[in-house]
């Protein structure tokens, strides 16, 4: 397993990620968290395995205190249902009273050359992004959406944040080489801003914010924890998710159009990408009656636990049929090929109706 800022290679073993992070395993916030709201079925499926302070939050959810959750997009592409993870957990904080903060970095987008022209991305934010957002159901007057460089206050957060992080910190996160350009650099730095954002006094001031991630997205935590109270914030929190295994195999990734579903997919090009997935089962259909198939390394099954299935019961049954051998991928993935297309179809008729919802959302300059 590696594991660095923006990419994962290999099966990822969790619990030595725990260990190599220092972040804090789930199971007893859990346990704290179960008794002062119902569980999201992220949590109650293990797919949050990790956490930094999460407390503060399950006591601002005990107490009806003010908190946030924050979540960064990249509008390099389309959302796919990598990123509809976030936007879940967005919004399950968002049901227990948090307001949602979401930065758009078209700045990374075009430091980080995944666009040839800055404006690619700046309008892929509004025209795609944004309502792609809102389709997936975040509340009106509880979302805060802003475009990076859009937000003059951001940067200015970021330059006086610049002098409390040194280059070996921001080093340390990336690895940079000599073909670092100072974009980059610097967007570490204006990353640490985004995630410090909800705190600043035109939101409130300091308050808990709790910022899901994956665990290669750590870094950053560190960073703004480390500078948050110096610069009078109060350290955010975090949660760690499982990664969504891609549909041909490793994580799942936007720039590999056949590795991901994406959410503005047709439902037969989604219905291909599904019965064409590297799955769990075995060889032939008899040995796989014989010795059962692996649904905790099938992509299919991430699809079906993460996205598709609500009832724990319906679920589990899947999982030991697939165990037993009583069930086989073939009708699994004709199955979970039927939810996406009933998902899409009722996401792309929502998707009309957020496009002229996009300036509700926005943050405007005061
Ligand atoms: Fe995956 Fe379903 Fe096949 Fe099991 S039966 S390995 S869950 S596709």
């Amino acid at each position: 397993m590696e594991i660095r800022v923006d990419n994962v290679k290999g099966e990822v073993n969790y619990k030595k990620a725990i260990e190599e992070f220092g972040v804090t395993p789930i199971d007893e916030e859990l346990e704290k968290l179960k008794r002062v709201t119902n569980l999201d079925k992220l949590y109650r499926r293990g797919i949050i395995f990790a956490h930094r302070d999460l407390h503060a939050i399950t006591d601002a959810i005990k107490n009806k205190k003010k908190f946030s959750v924050l979540t960064g997009v990249n509008p390099s592409g389309p959302l796919h249902f990598g990123n509809k993870l976030f936007v879940d957990q967005a919004k399950f904080f968002q049901n227990n009273g948090a307001d949602v903060f979401i930065p758009i970095s078209n700045d990374e987008s075009y430091v980080f050359r995944k666009v040839k022209n800055i404006d690619d991305a700046t309008k892929n934010a509004y025209n795609i992004v944004i309502p792609e957002l809102i389709a997936l159901g975040l509340k009106k007057r509880k979302t805060h959406i802003f475009v990076s460089t859009r937000y003059r206050k951001i940067y200015e957060l970021a330059v006086k944040l610049s002098t409390k992080i040194t280059f070996s910190m921001i080093k340390a996160i990336f690895g940079f080489n000599n073909e670092t350009s100072p974009g980059q650099i610097f967007y570490g730095v204006v990353q640490v801003a985004h995630i410090l954002s909800p705190q600043l006094e035109e939101f409130g001031g300091p308050k808990p914010v709790v910022v899901p991630i994956g665990i290669d997205q750590d870094p950053y935590m560190r960073l703004a924890r480390d500078i948050a109270v110096k610069s009078g914030f109060m350290k955010p929190s975090s949660t760690y998710h499982k990664f969504i295994r891609g549909l041909s195999g490793g994580k799942m990734s936007g720039s590999k159009p056949n590795n991901a579903i994406f959410l503005t997919d047709s439902p037969k090009i989604a219905e291909k990408k599904i019965m064409r997935a590297i799955t769990g089962g075995g060889g032939s259909a008899e040995e796989q009656k014989k010795n059962g198939g692996n649904p905790d390394n099938c992509s299919v099954y991430d699809y079906l636990k993460m996205h598709l299935i609500e009832d724990d019961n319906k679920l589990k049954k899947i999982y030991d049929d697939c165990r037993s051998g009583r069930r086989l991928c073939g009708e699994c993935k004709k199955e979970a090929a039927e939810l996406m297309k009933k998902f899409l179809i009722k996401f792309d008729e929502k998707l009309e109706r957020a496009k002229d919802q996009v300036d509700d959302y926005l943050i405007h300059e005061r």
